[in-house]
């Protein structure tokens, strides 16, 4: 289990996450994640690139999404 209070880091490469990739992981992977890929790691887990996975960001933003800053 991650520490809440700690910055939480990609559980694959280690690269301190950003609120958008967090709340790209739930929306594509599990909403409950407690652990999480950060959108280079996402994207290749899932097998899309990293621009498509901007544009679902982007998407999700628009329509006010609030796992999404
Ligand atoms: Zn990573």
């Amino acid at each position: 289990m991650n520490n809440g209070t700690m910055q939480p880091k990609c559980m694959k490469c280690g690269r301190t996450l950003t609120y958008d990739e967090i709340g790209c992981h739930k929306k594509m992977i599990n909403r409950g994640a407690t652990e999480f890929f950060c959108l280079t790691c996402l994207a290749e887990h899932i097998h899309v690139t990293e621009d498509r996975l901007r544009e679902r960001i982007e998407h999700f933003r628009k329509t006010g999404c609030l796992l999404f800053q």
